[in-house]
């Protein structure tokens, strides 16, 4: 059976990248799935433990999925630190993935920066968790920017060593049930999970560099627009982006080796609905004196009508909380199955 589950950590101010990457996707999912979306907050601890308030940031983002149009009567919104299978499933992966896995993972050589043994444990372990919170859920779709790809294909590593070594006592409790895997049908447990990554803005690049991700945790305010922006933030901070001093080009081939064009244009088709393609068609040829206003005009009016909603949701802080707590029941009753599942397949006594 398809499931989606998506999270986002309470780490910063929601961006741009963040709106276009994920939050809008999770809205037409949710009229042809049963869908979870976490606020992931044993996450937002792994780079740094302590927060300013870690609350108020839990909240906002559960804000920001309801201003985005998910509907908490159909889809379960919650924090994760409530369901206390996402940990207890964290530990098993721990002792299913190899630790030159997780050595492997770009977000995690990122995080880390040079002082790689300085970082926390749980950093490193990131991707273990995350494989947690998608699998507890038996989740068939995750959408995400296309930065997670690679805890996606690991997610999908540990799926499949846990059906393979344990799959004679799968077989054996009758838990085993057909698994899609590409084209091919396999027996196990666990769902091998496709990534749902598409679109003109799966990875939106920072204002400041067209090479880096934009990000919550990016020191500069000026590389990300932040969903708090008002309509004069967003216009200073587009008019700042940085670009280079040609026009643009009519075709897409001719962004290449422009990054920050690249990603102003991508920008505007995500916003507008369209292709990279149609809108050269329309400003090929245009300097970014022109093109810039264009983009203030179509980001205002797309994350105005959000922007507005996520402030009228947060001055109501005890309806946020309700709605996360009647998601964490929910989530907490499917996480139970799993867990009960996988403590009998690897022999835990339980009552
Ligand atoms: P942090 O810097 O703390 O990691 P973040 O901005 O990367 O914050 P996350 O909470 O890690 O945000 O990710 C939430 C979702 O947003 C994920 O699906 C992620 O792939 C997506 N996402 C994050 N940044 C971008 C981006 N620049 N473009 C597109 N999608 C993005
Ligand atoms: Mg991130």
């Amino acid at each position: 059976t398809p499931r989606v589950l998506s999270g986002i950590q309470p780490t910063g101010h929601l961006h741009l990248g963040n709106y276009l990457g994920a939050i809008r996707k999770f809205l037409p999912l949710q009229d042809s799935y049963p869908c979870l979306f976490c606020v992931v907050d044993l996450h937002a601890i792994t780079a740094q433990l302590v927060h300013d308030d870690l609350a108020a940031q839990t909240r906002s983002i559960a804000a920001a999925y309801l201003a985005a149009g998910i509907d908490p009567e159909r889809s379960i919104i919650f924090n994760q630190s409530r369901v206390s299978g996402h940990a207890e499933l964290a530990w098993i992966f721990n002792c299913v993935a190899r630790i030159g896995w997780m050595n492997r993972m770009t977000q995690f050589k990122d995080k880390a920066g040079k002082d790689r043994e300085n970082a926390s444990l749980g950093l490193l372990a990131y991707p273990s968790l995350m494989a947690a919170d998608i699998l507890v859920y038996r989740a068939t779709h995750v959408p995400v920017g296309e930065d997670q790809k690679q805890h996606l294909e690991l997610t999908r590593d540990i799926a499949i060593k846990f059906n393979n070594d344990l799959s004679v006592r799968i077989e054996a409790l009758g838990l085993g049930k057909p698994i899609a895997m590409g084209e091919e049908t396999v027996h196990g447990y666990f769902p091998i999970t496709e990534p749902i990554i598409e679109g003109p803005a799966t990875r939106v690049m920072s204002l400041k560099d067209g090479t880096k991700k934009m990000s919550k945790s990016d020191a500069s305010d000026l590389s990300r627009i932040n969903l708090t922006d008002d309509s004069e933030g967003i216009a200073r901070k587009i008019k700042k982006a940085k670009t280079d001093p040609d026009s643009l080009p009519s075709e897409e081939a001719g962004l290449q080796g422009r990054p920050e064009a690249d990603n102003l244009v991508g920008i505007y088709a995500a916003l507008a609905g369209t292709s990279k393609a149609a809108v050269l068609s329309d400003f090929g040829g245009k300097q970014f004196s022109e093109f810039k206003p264009a983009l203030v005009d179509l980001a205002v009016s797309a994350l105005g009508p959000v922007t507005a909603e996520m402030r009228r949701l947060m001055d109501d802080p005890g309806h946020i909380d309700a709605v996360l707590k009647a998601g964490g029941e929910k989530a907490n009753a499917i996480a139970e199955e799993t867990m009960r599942d996988v403590k009998s397949i690897l022999g835990m006594l339980q009552d």
